[in-house]
């Protein structure tokens, strides 16, 4: 038995080349502030924390999160490292609840979770490294020949070019697709307006054959929401995606009785907290994120919950450890895909730091089933790129 020897922390700060957003870009919850400002700095992050765990025999398991690195960074550094150093990786349930419960008065939530998240799936890596395994197979093994992916990009902006975009995208075989809405409340019927025709320009793209996803990230309300229903109906949406914000889950119980199924929950931390949003009938779809809920550890347990509600996740991101859970659950469908792109919100860092992601092909993905752990490694290919704070 080798016990977990240190834990590194990383934060990789872009420092390379970036796209710059265009205004109407992707409503968000900043949208509601009068000050105008940087609305986007909610949503755009050009840093990520890598979390190494190693164990005395030399072997790293790798975690990481794209929330506030540098505050999470601390928060391992300080509070929770101290915690797992010194025990049996494959004691991962019992120091999932030492981390939860010692920092229970301000961890369990926000930073603290997203810490937990960091080690806990670096102890997945871990301990697949350690047995020979790949991590599906320790959640239970493969539960599809291949994993079909959704195409998650399309930002709002000028129709022709969303169209341009949604073209590649079907020339290369993916069968969904996720499209993001440009505006909101305070653009009144005439974004309402301009919301649509982006709508009905992709669908023009893709036809009625494939599924479409539509993407408000928490930058409406329910009000705004509920006249916006009606019309996005005859488009025939598979999910209408964090249409308020993540703590309205009232407002989410309401919007779900309606003609679109809603999604959300990426933004939710915890079994709890994913288990509430299920009995309250919020969502249709659970889309928690693996790096904020808890980890791996955290995630199997919402997913037993979830199909015993019979509501899919479907966990939010692209990534390998989102990967593994879905190839191991029958009741996580689909997998969310980020295609390759130079850097732009932030979710494409991760091709900058990790190597070993698969490339979807025909809009699926594969998993090998020979590479033990999660199968990536951090790379220095770009390291010219970053600064790195250790
Ligand atoms: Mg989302």
């Amino acid at each position: 038995m080798t016990k977990i020897k240190s834990i590194r922390t990383r934060v990789w700060n872009w420092k390379g080349p970036t796209v710059p957003p265009t205004g109407n870009f992707c409503t968000n919850a900043s949208d509601a502030l009068y000050e105008r400002g940087d609305a986007m700095t909610s949503f755009r992050f050009h840093q990520w924390l890598t979390c190494e765990v190693e164990t005395e025999d030399g072997t790293v398991g790798i975690g990481n999160a794209a929330l506030a690195p540098t505050v999470v960074k601390k928060a391992i550094d300080d509070w929770y490292a101290p915690l797992v150093i010194g025990h049996d990786p494959f004691d991962y349930a019992y120091l999932w609840e030492k981390m939860y419960r010692r920092t229970h008065a301000w961890g369990r939530k926000g930073i603290g979770m997203t810490a937990i998240s960091a080690i806990d799936i670096a102890i997945w890596d871990l301990m697949g490294k350690l047995s020979g395994k790949p991590v599906f197979k320790l959640l239970g093994g493969r539960t599809k020949d291949k994993i079909p992916v959704y195409y998650s990009k399309l930002y709002a902006g000028p129709i022709e070019v969303m169209q341009a975009e949604a073209e590649e995208a079907m020339k290369n075989g993916y069968q969904a697709f996720k499209s993001r809405f440009g505006y909101g409340p305070k653009d009144g019927m005439a974004g309402m307006r301009e919301n649509l025709k982006r709508v009905e320009a992709v669908r023009e793209v893709i036809g009625y054959d494939k599924d479409l996803m539509l993407e408000a990230y928490m930058g409406w309300n329910l009000d705004y929401t509920r006249r916006m229903l009606p019309k996005l109906e005859k488009f025939e949406p598979r999910w209408l995606e964090e249409p308020v914000i993540a703590e309205d889950v009232h407002g989410y119980a309401e919007l779900n009785k309606g003609p679109i199924p809603i999604s959300g929950g990426e933004h939710e931390f915890g079994l709890i907290g994913c288990a509430d949003l299920l009995r309250k009938g919020a969502v249709s779809v659970l889309q928690y994120d693996t790096n904020r809920v808890g980890g791996i550890t955290a995630a199997q347990k919402i997913n037993a919950v979830a199909e015993a509600f019979q509501i899919p996740v479907i966990p939010h991101a692209g990534q390998m450890h989102n990967y593994h859970l879905t190839m191991a659950n029958v009741n996580c469908p689909i997998s969310e895909y980020f295609p390759v792109f130079d850097v732009e919100v932030g979710n494409e860092l991760f091709y900058y730091i990790f190597k070993g992601d698969p490339d979807a092909v025909d809009g699926y993905l594969q998993l090998d089933d020979d590479l033990p752990g999660l199968g990536i490694e951090i790379t220095n290919e770009h390291m010219h790129n970053f600064e790195i704070i250790e």
